[in-house]
């Protein structure tokens, strides 16, 4: 299906798992009316032996299972359309990001392929054009949680998923840093008040007042982020 939004085809062993939490809120309404697909497609319909068997175990010995190759591929093939990404969720693949984020979403559509057990055999992952993606420095039971991370960042950036445009270009990394403080009502809470500035209706103190937060915060927070968004600004102000 060719559309504005996003397909993804998703390679698990758990297939009742989804579209779990993506089926709820923004996502399982964009899901509802179309802004984007979900295919959902079980790795064991692709074995092959009396005993469907998905995994096996490591050549060279040591604990736990590894899914084959052979099966996984026949997956793979059956359903990868050619050209998209081909992601594998592993703790050895580049850290998934807001960047990440934004190229997949301008792709269209991507196939994720949700490991289990120790993983998959080597030789899967040089065969086909995979890209491993980790979600973060720990290790999951499964990829289905990594898939469910990365689709709900996806669908939200979709045209017409977030009901306010504004709050997409506002938020957390967009520009390069982590997002200033909120508060809402009530006025006054356990005896504080948000800071007078927010109050005051003047919305160029308001956007000064956030900006400065936003840098604050990620200086004191995230020195990595805050070292390239000071390189970026220079050479921003290098060309005007
Ligand atoms: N033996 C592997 C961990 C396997 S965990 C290792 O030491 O690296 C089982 C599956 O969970 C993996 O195949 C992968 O698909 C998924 N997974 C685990 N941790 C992950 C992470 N940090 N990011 C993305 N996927 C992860």
């Amino acid at each position: 299906m060719t559309h504005a939004g996003f397909d993804a085809t998703v390679l698990t062993l758990y297939p009742d798992l989804f579209p779990g939490p993506l089926g709820i809120a923004l996502s399982g309404k964009a899901l509802e009316t179309g802004l984007w697909t979900l295919k959902v497609v079980d790795i064991r319909d692709h074995a092959h032996d009396k005993h469907r068997s998905v995994d096996d175990t490591p050549t060279g010995g040591g604990a736990g299972m590894v899914m084959r190759p052979d099966v996984l591929a026949s997956a793979i093939d059956a359903h990868h359309v050619a050209g998209r990404p081909l992601i594998y969720f592993s703790p050895r693949g580049r850290r998934m990001d807001q960047a990440l984020v934004g190229e997949l979403k301008a792709g269209g559509g991507a196939t994720l392929i949700c490991g289990r057990f120790e993983g998959v055999d080597e030789r899967v992952l040089e065969a086909r054009p995979v890209m491993e993606v980790s979600l973060g420095d720990f290790v999951l039971s499964g990829g289905e949680f990594a898939a469910f991370a990365l689709l709900d960042a996806v669908v939200r950036l979709l045209p017409g998923v977030v009901g306010n445009a504004d709050t997409l270009a506002e938020e957390s990394f967009t520009d390069g840093l982590l997002e200033y403080p909120q508060y809402t009502r009530p006025r006054e809470w356990e005896g504080k008040t948000p800071p007078d500035v927010l109050l005051s209706g003047d919305h160029a103190r308001i956007r000064n007042w956030r900006k400065a937060e936003a840098e604050r915060i990620t200086r004191e927070r995230r020195p990595d982020l805050w070292r390239r968004y000071k390189k970026e600004e220079g050479q921003t102000n290098e060309s005007d």
